[in-house]
C-alpha cells in the first residue's frame, strides 16, 4: 500500500524527538507496526535543538500530536514538561514515551519493558539471580530497576566512573531492598561471577572493536549476557560471550520491543504473539541489511 492510501486528514500523528534523529530506526519500526495493525496513524522524526524541548512539547500538543518517543539527549529533561509520569518511569528517572492526555503528555519508560522482553523471549528470568550491570548512565538506570523489581538476589553496578555507580546504587535502594554493590572493573573481574551480565555502556557501539571487558575468559560459566548495543549486530563483547558458551543477546530485541510497547500504550492495544513474530522477522532482516 502507498503512503497516499495510508495518510489521510484524519490520520493521527506520532513522532520521535531527539538530537540527532535522522539516523533513528523508530520511524521504520513504528510505521511497520502501523502497516500491520492499521490504526490510521503515521510516525515521523522531529529533530529538536538542545534547549528547545519545552517549546517542542508545547508546540506538539498544540498541533494535536498524539504521542512521542524521546531519545538522546532529552529522556530526563523532558520529564519537566509532562502532566503526569508513570510510577515505573519515575523510579528509572527517565522517559522515552509520551502519550497525549487531556492536559498534556504523560510519560512512560518502555526501554525497561523492551529490555525485559529481550531476556524473557530467550527464557531468561532475573528472579533469584546474581545480576551485574556494566555502566551507570541512562540505560543502566532501566537495567538496575529491572533487576531489583524482578527479584534479583544480588546486584553489582560496575562503572568506569565509580561515583556514578555509587549514586545509581543509592538511587535503586530508595525503592528496593536489594543486596547491591558498586564496583570498579578491576574489582569486578577479581570477584564472584554473576549469573546474568547486562552491558549498558556505549563502549563497542559503531564500527569499533572496543569492549568494556578485556578478559574473554571471564565469560566462562556466565548463564546469559545482554549487550544492549544494536550496531554492530555483534559487538566484540558479545562475540567473546558467545565463544565462552553464554546465551548472548544483542540490543535489537530491546529496541524492537520498546517500540512495540510504545505503540501499545498509544493505541490501548496488545499485539499478539504472531504479530510480534512477523515484525521481529521482517525488521531483523531489514536491520541486518542496513547495519552491515
Ligand atoms: P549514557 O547515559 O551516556 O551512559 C554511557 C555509559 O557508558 C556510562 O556509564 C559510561 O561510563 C560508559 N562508557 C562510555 N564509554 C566507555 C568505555 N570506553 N569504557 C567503559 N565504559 C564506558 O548512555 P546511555 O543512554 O545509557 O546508552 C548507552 C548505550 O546503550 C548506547 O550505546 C545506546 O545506543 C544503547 N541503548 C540501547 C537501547 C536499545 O533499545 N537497545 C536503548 C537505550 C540505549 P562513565 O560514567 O565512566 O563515563
Amino acid at each position: 500500500m502507498d503512503c497516499i492510501d495510508l495518510i489521510k486528514g484524519s490520520s493521527r500523528i506520532f513522532g520521535i524527538i531527539g538530537h540527532p534523529v535522522s539516523h533513528s530506526f523508530s520511524p521504520v519500526l513504528q510505521n511497520s507496526i502501523e502497516s500491520l495493525c492499521q490504526k490510521n496513524s503515521v510516525y515521523v522524526a522531529f529533530p529538536v535543538e538542545e534547549g528547545q524541548v519545552k517549546t517542542a512539547i508545547k508546540g506538539g500538543f498544540a498541533l494535536g500530536i498524539q504521542g512521542f518517543n524521546v531519545t538522546v539527549p532529552f529522556k530526563v529533561e523532558v520529564m519537566d514538561c509532562l502532566c503526569e509520569i508513570d510510577p515505573f518511569a519515575k523510579q528509572i528517572g527517565a522517559v522515552n514515551t509520551l502519550k497525549r492526555m487531556s492536559q498534556g503528555f504523560k510519560g512512560y519508560n518502555t526501554d525497561i519493558l523492551g529490555m525485559e522482553k529481550s531476556l524473557t523471549i530467550q527464557g531468561i528470568s532475573l528472579k533469584g539471580k546474581r545480576v551485574a550491570v556494566l555502566g551507570a548512565g541512562g540505560a543502566a538506570h532501566a537495567a538496575v530497576i529491572l533487576a531489583a523489581s524482578r527479584g534479583a538476589k544480588k546486584l553489582q553496578i560496575v562503572n568506569r566512573t565509580i561515583k556514578k555507580a555509587e549514586n545509581l546504587l543509592e538511587h535503586v535502594k530508595n525503592y528496593y531492598n536489594i543486596n547491591g554493590e558498586s564496583i570498579s572493573y578491576t574489582e569486578f573481574l577479581k570477584g564472584e561471577k554473576p549469573d546474568i551480565l547486562i552491558q549498558t555502556t556505549s563502549c563497542g557501539m559503531g564500527k569499533t572493536a572496543e569492549t568494556p571487558l578485556e578478559a574473554p575468559s571471564f565469560f566462562n560459566g556466565i548463564e546469559a549476557v545482554l549487550d544492549i548495543i544494536y550496531t554492530p549486530w555483534e559487538t566484540r563483547f558479545l562475540a567473546d560471550a558467545k565463544k565462552a558458551g553464554c546465551i548472548a543477546i544483542n540490543g535489537f530485541d530491546m529496541l524492537l520491543f520498546q517500540g512495540i510497547a510504545s505503540y501499545e500504550i498509544w493505541n490501548d492495544v496488545l499485539l499478539s504473539k504472531e504479530q510480534c513474530l512477523i515484525l521481529r522477522n521482517n525488521l531483523t532482516e531489514y536491520y541486518q541489511g542496513i547495519s552491515r
